[in-house]
């Protein structure tokens, strides 16, 4: 049986801040071909920013379950500002200390221990199981779990549900399961006016009476009023921005940054035409550049969240809320294949200085993992 703190501290004693890996792949993989799992290496990227995946899979049979996590980590700051060193996985009063403790080795390694119980007594179990475990979630994201996904695509081995293991739970161990995430925009508009004389407006044109006409209507309103699973989209103007030092010069442009965090009810496509539509009505000779860091998603409570639901209420004590709140996870990149939910350790410090998670909850997380193996796979 593999135990959840002694795979937890080996992994965090593997340097891995994006995009190193250090041997944390060698470990999980290992312990998997130990459990019966055929794994693939998927490394992706340029020579200077190479990453390396790892695709298990144990059976080829349906339901085909997967479970996905990280091995990278954030940098951790100052080390002499950590009690213990921040690779050492020290464990003192009940908590297991390290970067990547709670986001997300810890998880990762509940997961293999849950897993482990769940193979001991289920050896000839139904469907299959599979793990996608990138070393490429914290910084840039581009050549991790979305490269995986398409590799699992072109080679037939898209799943039919998955669970992401970030760290989602709040103040106990189970009281929350995100189905979703808001999705974010970024917008960078640039109006050109004409410049000129203060004291003679008529033959200049100002792009910053523009700029503030093509953004009034869009913050007059809100986006929306919410969804049952959605607060409601917010826009934000982050940037307004003339260079202008000069009271009596009209200057010649304006720029401005938006960020908008948008539910279930918008795609970004149809936000960017919305901008474009206030400033074409504001007369604006403008550019603009926009950036979807994801789309937003919901996974729609169903027999895949209730069964979810019930193995943690079941294993934990605790029933869980359904979620959408936070930033963006890897989640947004499975939501495009099948449906995805995320449920975790207690997220209390992830990239913090002394990051943690108590022994206790990862001995029980790897429980919870265990009961949702044996509620899904059927
Ligand atoms: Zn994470």
């Amino acid at each position: 049986m593999i135990d959840a703190v002694e795979l937890a501290q080996s992994l965090i004693r593997c340097r891995s801040v994006t995009p190193a890996d250090d041997g944390a792949l060698d470990v999980v993989q290992r312990v998997l071909e130990g459990l019966g799992f055929a794994c693939t290496r998927l490394p992706f990227g340029p020579d200077d920013y190479r990453v390396d995946n790892l695709f298990a899979r144990r059976g080829t049979g349906a339901p085909h379950f997967c479970y996905a996590g990280h091995t990278d980590v954030v940098p951790p700051g100052d080390p002499a500002a950590w009690t213990d060193d921040p690779f050492a996985g020290v464990v003192r009063d009940g908590q297991l200390f390290g970067r990547g403790a709670c986001d997300m080795k810890g998880g990762i390694a509940a997961f293999i221990a849950g897993l482990s119980q769940y193979l001991a007594a289920n050896p000839n179990h139904p469907g299959s199981i599979s793990l996608l475990i990138t070393g490429d979630e914290e910084a840039r994201s581009v050549d991790g779990t979305a490269k995986v996904l398409e590799w699992m695509e072109a080679n037939g081995q898209i799943p039919d549900m998955a669970l992401v293991g970030e760290p989602t739970s709040k103040r106990v161990l189970g009281d929350i399961i995100k189905i979703g995430r808001r999705g974010s925009l970024n917008a960078w508009v640039t109006i050109e006016g004409k410049q000129g004389h203060s004291a003679y407006p008529a033959a200049a044109d100002n792009p910053i009476h523009r700029m503030v006409a093509a953004l009034a209507p869009l913050l007059a309103a809100p986006l929306d009023n919410g969804t049952p699973h959605f607060p409601p989209s917010t826009l934000q103007v982050t940037g307004f921005d003339v260079g202008n030092t000069t009271s009596n010069v009209i200057p010649a442009i304006a720029r401005a940054m938006i960020n908008i965090r948008f539910n279930d009810l918008h795609s970004s496509a149809h936000l960017i035409e919305r901008l474009h539509a206030a400033f074409r009505a504001a007369g604006a000779r403008y550019t603009m550049e926009t950036a979807c860091s994801g789309e937003s998603f919901l996974t729609a409570p169903g027999p895949f969240v209730q069964a979810l639901s019930d193995a943690i209420a079941q294993s934990t004590g605790v029933t869980p809320a359904l979620d959408t709140g936070g930033g963006t996870s890897d989640a947004r990149f499975i939501a495009r294949y099948c449906p995805v939910a995320e449920f975790g350790a207690v997220g209390e410090t992830p990239h913090q200085v002394d990051e943690r998670t108590s022994v206790a909850d990862l001995h029980r997380l790897a429980e919870a993992y265990r009961a949702i193996l044996a509620a899904l796979l059927r």
